[in-house]
């Protein structure tokens, strides 16, 4: 892979072009960045860390019927992935209150949502990704009502299936962002990475931040998180 076939560099990938046009390879970096870019940093082994993990966590999802973008993982920091058009829009979901919507509406850190919360943001780094409405998702044409539809039935399946994951393996999965694009078919499939970059854990006995949070926040052991999140995703 040389810079001739590189697609795209973003804070925490790279994506590049393979012998397959419907196929690319995402590279995962050990760089890291917080607050819309303005924190940067590095956390070592992140890159293999995180695309170690987001594979088996995509696999575990394919075997409950899901579709993602994975195809394969080919070197220890690069997965091979279906290439999907990304819908414009980032998912959040909520079980338990932490950062953006502590600020925001004022919940207690660690407050047990009543249902999950789904939380729709607009990708665009110009604008600081908002925040947006479902009307505002009509209203722009960012997805399709009946795509919409679908796309929370498989978030909220989603987290089904990774709550239950992680419960057995002693951690809270208080929170997490998901992407979507659809295939050459027109499939919704899910793309993207699930990582302690993009969701948040804490252990369940003793509530330790095993995510991002360390890095954001400063709160040391950030290396170790992952190297623990790993573990207990390996089990
Ligand atoms: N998140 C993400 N990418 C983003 C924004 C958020 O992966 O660009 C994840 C984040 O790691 C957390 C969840 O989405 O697990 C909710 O993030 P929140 O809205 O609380 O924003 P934050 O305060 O983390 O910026």
């Amino acid at each position: 892979m040389t810079n001739r076939n590189k697609i795209y560099e973003g804070k925490a990938k790279i994506v590049w072009a393979t012998e397959k046009p419907e196929e690319v390879a995402q590279q995962f970096k050990d760089d890291a960045t917080a607050f819309d870019g303005k924190k940067k940093g590095q956390i070592a082994r992140k890159g293999v860390r995180n695309a170690r993990i987001s594979a088996i966590l995509f696999k575990l999802l394919e075997e409950n019927g899901i579709a993602t973008q994975l195809v394969d993982q080919i070197f220890d920091d690069t997965l091979l992935c279906k290439k999907l058009v990304m819908y414009p829009v980032e998912v959040v979901v909520r079980n338990y209150a932490a950062g953006s919507i502590c600020k925001r509406l004022g919940f207690e850190e660690g407050a047990r949502l009543k249902e999950p919360l789904l939380e729709f943001f607009l990708k665009d780094d110009s604008l600081g990704d908002p925040m947006v409405a479902e009307a505002h998702i009509r209203e722009l044409d960012l997805v399709g009502r009946e795509e919409l539809a679908e796309v929370k039935r498989l978030v909220l399946e989603i987290n089904a299936i990774l709550s239950k994951f992680f419960a057995d393996r002693g951690v809270m999965l208080v929170d997490f962002k998901l992407e979507f694009g659809k295939d050459g078919d027109g499939n919704i499939v899910l793309g993207d990475e699930i990582s302690p970059d993009t969701c948040r854990f804490w252990d369940a006995s003793t509530k330790k931040k095993l995510d991002k949070d360390r890095f954001r926040r400063d709160l040391g052991d950030v290396e170790e998180a992952y190297a623990e999140m790993l573990k207990r995703v390996e089990k």
